[in-house]
């Protein structure tokens, strides 16, 4: 009966700040602006903490055990949490899909979502685009009419953000969030606030991929989001299609269920145990597939997901 406890990775990023610092990290860099809290992707990968796995990677665990993960028919491991802090304007930019990141990039497309953990008053995000056509897509980029062509949309604490593969989009300044993700690091750069890096140079931009891989025009996914109670918890249903299932649980007191399909968890708020084990703000983990029950105490709001 495995609960697999995993140590994050950190990113440095020139956009990031110092609030991972709120889920008890020691973050190595000023501008720590990603911690990879769950991942078996090659460029930053989580190690187990304890346990009979004890300081192995995740992907290895996953390849020589299927049977912890219901012998899912994946060859990586498909799913990656991060928890980002956006201290600056994040780039706007668009991930491809399955189709065109395996045959391009060996990756696998990116399709994710955010819930926003925290978000200043006047806080916004990029989340898709007016261009009818590529032609006027194109045009408006290389007019550089970023405001016409980009649509802003203003976020707070506790909205959830569906971003399937193919959509513009970028985080604003002040907007922390616990991201799900395909297990992808492939991203198009559309533009970057004709910022430069600490060498004085511009970061790279994509604009040719960016155009192929966008949707034109822009969708707006439908969500179909649903609230279900179980005596004193509360589970928020936010999305399950064929890229992952992600749910936010909030716990008090005492919650069981019985289980038969391996779930990552990540601690939002609270301290408790699970399954006697103590789970505090900042741990993340995945409960295996041959762990019949979870038992949670305590007061804890988790999000959860599974592919
Ligand atoms: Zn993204």
């Amino acid at each position: 009966m495995d609960i697999l406890f995993l140590a994050p990775v950190f990113k440095e990023r020139i956009w990031g700040g110092q609030k991972l610092k709120q889920f008890g990290y020691q973050l190595p860099y000023l501008k720590t602006g990603e911690c990879w809290a769950i991942s078996a992707h090659p460029n930053g990968e989580s190690i187990i903490k304890e346990g009979r796995f004890k300081g192995l990677p995740l992907s290895q665990v996953f390849g020589s055990h299927k049977e912890l993960f219901n012998h899912i028919p994946y060859d990586r491991f498909p799913l990656l949490t991060k928890i980002l802090d956006a201290n600056d304007d994040l780039s706007v930019q668009v991930h491809p899909d399955d189709l065109y990141a395996l045959s391009v990039e060996n990756d696998l497309g990116k399709t994710e979502c955010w819930y926003v953990l925290d978000a200043e008053d006047d806080a916004y995000i990029i989340y898709g685009h007016h261009a009818t056509s590529k032609e006027a897509f194109k045009m408006m980029i290389e007019n550089n009419q970023w405001h016409d062509l980009l649509i802003k949309k203003p976020v707070k604490k506790g909205d959830f953000i569906y971003v399937p593969s193919g959509t513009i989009h970028a985080l604003g300044k002040g907007i922390l969030i616990l991201e799900t993700q395909q297990s992808s690091d492939t991203t198009y750069r559309l533009y970057d606030y004709d910022r430069l890096d600490d060498k004085g140079k511009p970061r790279e931009l994509h604009i040719d991929k960016s155009i192929e891989v966008s949707k034109i025009p822009h969708q707006n996914p439908v969500l179909d989001i649903k609230e279900m109670n179980f005596s004193t918890s509360h589970i928020t249903h936010f999305v399950g299609n064929q890229f992952f299932t992600v749910q936010k649980w909030v716990i008090h007191d005492h919650f069981e269920l019985n289980n038969d399909y391996y779930k990552l968890f990540s601690v939002l708020e609270g301290s408790g145990t699970i399954n006697g084990e103590k789970i505090k703000k900042g741990d993340h983990f995945i409960v295996c597939a041959n762990v019949p029950k979870i038992e949670l105490i305590g007061d804890l709001e988790l999000i959860v997901s599974w592919a």
